[in-house]
Formats: structure tokens, sequence, C-alpha cells
């Protein structure tokens, strides 16, 4: 069950009056849609999980990906129309990696009218002084990362940083945890930096991917190609992603069923212990339909749809 959104601002716009329906063609009704969805999906993932609060100070971590333009995006249409008042202020790292077109962010941040700020640390020799060559460099880097995007947000007085993660990404990582790091532990909304100091949100918790690919043709962002250090892709999450759109197009739905799943969560049908007291449990006398069927098998649920579910411009 999802809160309903407080701020009644946090829907999108109404469409102009002197721009109806028939007017637009179908790409711009489509378009239109799209940003409804984001925008309602995005203020809905705020709500649910209290991620901005009157007087926020909000650090958003942009990369140059279509994931981390489409949030600020989304979160500046939010902003113009939330009646809680709460700031947002634009950064990039520039880890000086060879090819980084640096002029790029900061043109489109001047264009767009957002406080923004681009940190300029060479983290990049960093590495490669450190790690020897083939040797995956992805750990050192993002702890420098980390560490430095910390003391920009402190500068900065941000007391939220907010990271351009979709569901999908969530996915992967639930998958991740469990077939590499026998865990059950996903990529959280909202949770304490590891310092202790600052509260990481991820607005796009419910958004679909393809929906931010979508989006960033629409918009037309200047994408800043991800490969630049030249360290491999994440094989093991590409994979993952790989297989859930497989099973995405052989079982449509799938990926919706299991992103509602992580909201419905049974600890007495898991087995942790820490999570629930299995061995001081006795039998209650009283009939629970939610008990075990012992001999039966369970049957299966009923599909529980796709509540953010919704239909891409394009496919990824
Ligand atoms: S892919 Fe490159 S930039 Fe990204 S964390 Fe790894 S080394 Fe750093």
């Amino acid at each position: 069950m999802h809160a309903s959104l407080p701020f009644p601002a946090l829907q999108p716009a109404p469409e102009s009056a002197n721009a109806g329906p028939a007017a637009r063609t179908r790409a711009e009704r489509e378009a239109l849609k799209l940003e409804k969805r984001l925008c309602r999906q995005v203020g809905q993932a705020i709500a649910d999980f209290n991620m901005i609060e009157e007087g926020d100070r909000v650090m958003v971590c942009l990369s140059g990906g279509k994931d981390s333009y489409g949030l600020l995006d989304v979160l500046m249409k939010l902003q113009a129309r939330a009646p809680v008042r709460f700031e947002l202020v634009a950064v990039n790292l520039d880890q000086k990696q060879p090819g980084f077109p640096a002029e790029v962010l900061p043109h489109y941040l001047q264009a767009l009218g957002v406080e923004y700020h681009i940190e300029t640390q060479d983290t990049y020799s960093i590495v490669k002084a450190k790690i020897p060559e083939g040797k995956t460099t992805c750990s050192l880097c993002s702890r420098l990362r980390r560490g430095i995007l910390y003391s920009v947000a402190r500068r900065l007085k941000c007391n939220k940083i907010a990271l351009g993660h979709h569901r999908d990404d969530m996915l992967q990582t639930l998958l991740l945890n469990m077939f590499f790091g026998g865990k059950i532990k996903g990529m959280p909304p909202k949770l304490t930096s590891d310092n202790g100091e600052f509260l990481v949100i991820r607005p796009l918790a419910y958004v679909d991917e393809r929906d931010l690919v979508a989006w960033a043709e629409h918009r037309q962002f200047p994408i800043i190609p991800c490969n630049l250090c030249g360290s491999q892709e994440n094989l093991q999450r590409k994979q993952i992603g790989d297989m859930l759109r497989e099973w995405q197009k052989k079982y449509p739905g799938r990926i919706e069923n299991m992103a509602t799943a992580l909201q419905n969560v049974v600890p007495s049908h898991l087995m942790d212990g820490t999570l629930h007291d299995f061995r001081n449990l006795k039998a209650t006398g009283v009939p629970d339909a939610d008990g075990d069927t012992a001999f039966d098998e369970a049957p299966l649920p009923e599909p529980v749809g796709a509540p953010f579910g919704g239909v891409a411009l394009v496919n990824a």
C-alpha cells in the first residue's frame, strides 16, 4: 500500500488550455504521458518514503548519464509545484578521466538555471597509480568519489544527497546480493550515508529504466559516455540486467511484481531467525489464513499487476 500524495501540487501541472489534446501530435501526447508518469512516480516515492521535507537542501549527483539528467529534470518540475520549499544543487565530479568533455555540464546547467557546482579532482590519476594494470579499479575509485562528494555536500550545506538509481538498478542489486552475496538485500530508497552525516535518497525508486531512456531522448540530454575510465563494465550486473529484460519479455509484468515484492516482505516465511522468532514459536489454536497449509502446496498468488509500470515510449 502506498501513501497518498500529501502535496497535491506534486501532481503534474494541468495541460495548457491552448494546446488541446486534438492539436497535439501522437509523439507530443506520448511525451506528455511520459512526463506525467515520471512526475507521478517520483512524487509518490518521495511521499511514500518521506524523502524531501521543508527546508531541505538536496545535492543532486549528476554524472552526465540519462538517469541523473532525468532525476534533476523531474525534481526541478516537482520543486516548481510543491508547497514544501526545498533547494536543489546539481553537483558533478570531474574525475579527470581522459576525454571527459568538461564544458558539457556547465553549459547545460547554466542554461537550466539551477544552482550547480562542478568539483574537479583527479581521482583518475590516483587510481591509475595505485591499482596495477588489469586489476579492477572501481572499488578505490568509488571510495574516493564517495569521500569527495560527502565533503562537497558538507561545503554546500546540503543535508540530503539524491542519486539517480531507478527501479531496475534496485532489482539488479537485490539479485546480485542473493546470487553472489548470500543476502536478501537491495538498494534502499532512503538511508543514512555510511558516515552517518547525510540522508541518501533515490527518488527514481519506482521508475522503469525504459522510461528514463525515452525521456532522455525526448529531452535531448547531452549524454556523456560512461566508459571514459576504460574500466570494464560490471559484467555480473550486466548479466543480471539482461536476464531481467529477457524474463520481462517472456512474462510481462514480472519486473513490476518483483518491485512490488520489495514492499511486501513476510519474515515468517523466510528463514532469518533475527527477524522472526522461530525458536519460541508455539501453536496458538487460532486459525491464521497466513499459517502453514502443511501438506498442501500453497497456491500461486494472482499476479498483483503493475502499480507503477507503464508503457514506455521506446524500448531500451
Ligand atoms: S567504472 Fe570507472 S569511473 Fe566508474 S567506478 Fe569504475 S573506475 Fe570509477
